[in-house]
């Protein structure tokens, strides 16, 4: 069984992805970014990074920024217009989020993403290892979609699933999506005044759906049906969710202040969600055959270092995921491996200092990396 979640306020949640929508961050009418709110955004990111819990941040407004600044006319953008705003408006848009960062000394990074680099196997781990990197470094990455080059076929097209899936990528325990709305309301609040906001979602039944159905899309941008799509991703991954509304200024701060807002709580860990996501793979494309110590140290809770490999079966790429059996023949786990099975051959039954002498680049220290890992 998997081990319930137990994340019950921001205060408890150590790595937190916060998702702003372009109409808190630019002004509609305007098209000029809201300088005063970005500013309050950065306080409060700055408290939550005090309190040492780790921020990342999706952030839309490049299109709406570009379009302002490249002066585009038309109402109802095209796709190539919309691409043209993107790539004026993200320059504008990482800069402002540098400035308003810069007093705190907090980097900014910026990491534009497209569906490939989470759908592609390998593209999925570069990414995730980035992200780590950048936030082990002190950093706040920075992401939006890469608009300029995601043709309609290949994008997210909206920002509540990009959230979504960066959140599961960096086995975030929390996702804040920061919206013109408070939360999910039981029916549309703008027609029905006795429309009750739901506070918590445990599960996304039929019945949430038909709340956030086309019907009630009562969130202008992305709607509420991207949100609940996020928040299937989400739980599903582990991670809860919130949808917050952001138009004040200090939008964390009134969370923080038990402003109402609404709860999606998963039944299981990051953690746990990504073992089971790991252990499912229905048919490993090739294996390593490993020593006694390995299988020892594999089941003390250890990586598999390539010095206990006796051989490597298969032709696999890094990131697939590789079967981990004894000399007997009896799979012990499976887990993502770090090497391709060329590279793998190269270096198995070598100590992990000599990787670099026999392939001619730093790699891993390890094969599969015990958080990649799940032992029978
Ligand atoms: N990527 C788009 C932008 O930066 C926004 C997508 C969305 O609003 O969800 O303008």
């Amino acid at each position: 069984m998997s081990k319930a979640s137990n994340l019950r306020n921001i205060f408890d949640a150590k790595r937190i992805v916060v998702k702003i929508g372009s109409s808190l961050l630019v002004g509609t009418e305007s098209g000029l970014l809201r300088t005063k709110w970005l500013e309050g955004l950065a306080r409060d990111i700055k408290r939550f990074r005090d309190r040492d819990q780790e921020i990342i941040i999706v952030s839309s407004g490049a299109i709406a920024l570009g379009r302002n600044y490249l002066d585009i006319q038309s109402q109802e953008l095209r796709l190539e217009e919309k691409q043209a705003a993107a790539a004026a408006g993200m320059v504008r848009l990482a800069h402002a989020y540098q400035e308003a960062f810069e007093s705190y000394d907090i980097p900014i990074a910026q990491v534009l993403l497209t569906r490939d680099d989470s759908e592609d196997r390998r593209r999925y781990l570069n990414a995730r290892s980035t992200l780590m990197t950048l936030l082990k470094l002190g950093s706040i990455p920075l992401i939006n979609e890469n608009d300029t080059v995601a043709t309609e076929e290949i994008r997210f097209g909206d920002n509540d699933r990009l959230a979504a899936r960066v959140a599961a990528m960096v086995s975030a325990d929390l996702l804040i999506l920061l919206s013109d709305i408070d939360g999910l309301y039981n029916s549309d609040p703008k027609i029905d005044p006795s429309a009750k906001l739901v506070s918590e979602v445990l599960d996304i039944t039929a019945e949430i759906e038909a709340m956030a159905g086309e019907a009630h899309s009562y969130v202008s941008s992305g709607g509420m049906v991207t949100k609940i799509l996020a928040a299937k991703e989400c739980l599903a991954a582990g991670c809860s969710m919130l949808i917050a509304k952001g138009s004040e200024v200090n939008p964390l701060l009134a969370i923080e202040n038990g402003e109402k807002c609404t709860w999606f709580r998963p039944n299981r860990t990051p953690y746990s969600a990504r073992k089971k996501w790991i252990a499912s793979t229905l048919k490993p494309i090739g294996s390593y055959i490993i020593d006694i110590g390995a299988s020892d140290a594999l089941k003390s809770g250890k990586s598999l270092l390539p010095a206990g490999v006796l051989s490597v079966t298969g032709d696999f790429q890094r990131g697939d995921t590789i079967a981990i059996e004894t000399s007997e023949g009896i799979e012990i786990g499976r887990g993502l491996t770090a090497y391709s099975s060329g590279d793998a051959r190269l270096i198995m039954g070598h100590k992990s200092r000599e990787i670099y002498e026999i392939l001619g680049y730093h790699g891993r220290n390890e094969f599969i990396h015990r958080d990649d890992l799940v032992i029978n």
